[in-house]
């Protein structure tokens, strides 16, 4: 997809902020980097996390209510990453895990068939390109000491494989019946052709997937309540609904084994892209793997005395490109003019406050007043067990503001010399003044109130 210079150019300050602020570090920078690795920063890392904890603990409970007023179970797998061979083997992965690839005979660089570039051939004129093949995106590697073919083992290229290997094993101990659901997050692996647009295609990556078996026939109606949920996750994650879209795949497109495939599409600057697919993948897994191995039995419904293998509805989203849907749908500027008259470029990053990194941030006015520092340390301690607090005493408060603003914090909270009964406001309680990232206002509040102000506004 052509990429005009307005969207790269908003790709590269999504990029600078990240980098400037901590969130994404391209992977062993210091060396000159590798090419579709990158590393979490202290804020990127905790943005992860906080989205990872989200799915987790919405999704992982008994007791879920589905569409016709059921209750089911979802329950949590964390698997290895290398696994057996022979399980890529029965799924299919070792002999068609693969992308379509060309070479340019000219200036020598590869290109995925199916995502051809529309610039020019370096060395001059159109590329020269050669037949296209197909390469496995799967990263080999060995266990063991020795290095022969016995001993190939691959780094995972999905999670989904190990939870349908478990299957029989998650059924026999967790008492559920169908529907019900097995989740899992883990690191994935693929040796794409071409990693790009800064963590959205990358070589290793996270997972957040869903296995969720269902009664043959029902795949459908799940499928389509998996969609609106799976819809609505994203929005409480603070993104905006019409940068959200659904896309079908057409029947022709389908793999061989989906009966239907939906894919949740973010506008990311570069275009309207995967976010998360959602398959209904019918029995085709478990019978693979029944047939390969031997120890997947039939599943017994008590209700109807019938014996199934359950089909599956799989919604599967990637846990760096929501990242980067969060830091594109979040990265916002606003021209302010300063007390100087003058214009300046306010960069906010307007999280949610259930994702943003940081939920809190406290100053004391000036750093070198002990009376003002000892007072906002007490705040500090006040809020920590409820909150993600970061404490701020450098520079002047405006440019602590800036600094926050472009980790997304969405309050900050100033210990000042009316808090300490010093200033003009001889309060009869101590206050402190609270500013919004978004509004920009500040207002006063007692100390003993603030708890409980910023668990209504935060929505914790
Ligand atoms: P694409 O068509 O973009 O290569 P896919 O359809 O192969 O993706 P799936 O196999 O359905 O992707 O994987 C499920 C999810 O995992 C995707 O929706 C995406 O969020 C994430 N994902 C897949 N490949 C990558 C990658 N190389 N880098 C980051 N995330 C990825």
């Amino acid at each position: 997809m052509a990429q005009s210079k307005q969207q790269q150019n908003l790709l590269d300050k999504i990029t600078a902020v990240s980098k400037r602020r901590g969130f994404v570090f391209q992977s062993s920078e210091i060396y000159g980097g590798i090419n579709g690795f990158w590393d979490f920063g202290p804020v990127g890392a905790q943005l992860k996390r906080n989205i990872r904890d989200y799915w987790w603990n919405t999704l992982v409970r008994n007791g879920h209510v589905g569409p016709d007023g059921q209750k089911f179970d979802i329950v949590g797998l964390d698997a290895s990453i290398i696994m057996s061979t022979r399980v890529w083997e029965a799924s299919g992965h070792t002999t068609s895990f693969s992308d379509p690839m060309v070479d340019c005979r000219k200036c020598k660089q590869r290109f995925r068939a199916d995502l051809l570039p529309e610039t020019k051939c370096p060395s001059g004129g159109d590329h020269d390109y050669t037949e296209v093949r197909d390469f496995n995106l799967m990263f080999k590697t060995h266990v063991g000491p020795i290095q022969d073919d016995a001993s190939v083992a691959y780094l995972r290229p999905e999670t989904a494989q190990a939870i349908f290997v478990q299957y029989q094993n998650v059924l026999t101990v967790s008492r559920t019946k169908v529907p019900f659901g097995i989740a899992q997050i883990g690191k994935a692996f693929r040796n794409e052709i071409n990693p790009r647009n800064f963590i959205f295609r990358s070589r290793e990556f996270e997972q957040m997937e869903l296995e969720f078996f269902v009664k043959p026939g029902e795949e459908d109606k799940w499928h389509r309540w998996w969609l609106d949920q799976r819809l609505n996750f994203y929005s409480e994650l603070g993104i905006d609904r019409d940068k959200l879209s659904i896309e079908w795949h057409p029947e022709n497109k389908l793999a061989h084994y989906a009966k239907a495939c939906a894919d949740i599409m973010f506008d990311f600057p570069f275009g309207c892209q995967e976010l998360e697919g959602i398959a209904s993948r019918t029995d085709y897994d478990l019978r693979q793997h029944a047939n390969h191995s031997g120890k997947i039995t039939p599943y017994f419904d008590a209700d109807t005395n019938e014996r199934y293998h359950p089909y599956v509805v799989e919604p599967s989203a990637g846990l760096d490109r929501t990242v980067l849907a969060l830091l594109c749908n979040a990265y916002t500027e606003e021209v302010l003019t300063n007390a100087k008259g003058e214009e300046e470029t306010r960069i906010v990053m307007k999280f949610h406050p259930r994702v943003a990194p940081v939920t809190v941030a406290v100053f004391p006015l000036l750093r070198n007043r002990p009376e003002l520092v000892e007072k906002a340390e007490t705040v500090f301690q006040l809020l920590q067990p409820h909150f993600r607090v970061q404490w701020d005493d450098r520079g002047n408060v405006g440019k602590r503001y800036r600094y926050q603003d472009e980790l997304g914090t969405p309050y900050c909270v100033t210990v000042d010399f009316d808090t300490i009964g010093q200033g003009e406001l001889k309060a009869a309680e101590e206050t402190v003044t609270i500013r919004d990232r978004d509004t920009m206002e500040q207002i006063r509040l007692p100390i003993s109130e603030l708890i409980g102000w910023l668990k209504e506004h935060i929505g914790v």
